[in-house]
């Protein structure tokens, strides 16, 4: 899951790109608004953390212009602004959620979580896969009886990539869109390495391979 972090305060921007790293997004950091309008341009984002404060160009201009243009990426507006009228022109301007500074990161977490969620599967409460649920806490794999199944974390984001996108075929190039960072090296064909690991620890139909075209993940109803 691929995530733009718009912060111009360096210090809290790094521990935040740290934490979301931890928390199994791919983070990409714009420290100023031109920047990262261009970025939520041309980059596909699953989710954008917001400041509003920013040098060159404010915020709420950079969300204007993402969905003027047509970009619906959910984004979560994070700002030291907590009057209830700037919260919203927060909404107005096209955002999903909004969180006040100082935050807890465990609410920021949750929320994001949520966010991405409701975007693809409405409603879900949680990511199933088999006799499994995907634990986003942990980054694993647990059954009813306790049965813990740990992902790396590049298993885990592209597993809960599938699983946001069932029954879709989804292509080597675009699975590596959104499971590396923008100055990741991507190589496609490590994708076909942790789809073959995915297997080992799901069973090997759950993945299927489209010859040519790219991988499906089949929900079972
Ligand atoms: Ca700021």
């Amino acid at each position: 899951m691929r995530l733009l972090l718009v912060e111009d305060d360096a210090t809290l921007a790094g521990q935040l790109r740290d934490t979301l790293r931890e928390a199994g997004f791919a983070v990409d950091v714009a420290e100023n608004g031109v920047d990262a309008e261009h970025l939520g341009m041309e980059e596909d984002y699953d989710l954008v953390v917001l400041d509003l404060g920013l040098p060159d160009k404010p915020g709420l201009d950079v969300l204007r212009a993402w969905r003027a243009a047509g970009r619906h990426m959910p984004v979560l507006i994070l700002t030291a602004r907590d009057a209830w009228y700037e919260k919203v022109d927060g909404f107005k301007a096209g955002a999903d959620d909004y969180l006040t500074k100082p935050f807890h990161v465990q609410e920021l977490l949750a929320r994001l979580q949520a966010l991405a969620r409701r975007q693809k599967v409405p409603a879900a409460p949680e990511l199933r896969v088999g006799k499994y649920r995907l634990d986003e806490d942990r980054q694993a794999l647990v059954a009813e009886d306790g049965e813990t199944v740990p992902l790396t974390r590049t298993e885990f984001r592209l597993l809960r990539y599938l699983l946001l996108h069932p029954g879709q075929v989804l292509s080597k190039t675009r699975l590596t869109e959104h499971v590396y960072e923008y100055d990741a090296d991507k190589d496609s064909n490590v994708i076909e390495v942790y789809v073959n690991r995915l297997r080992q620890k799901l069973g090997k139909d759950v993945i299927k391979t489209r010859r040519g075209q790219g991988y499906v993940y089949q929900a079972d109803e």
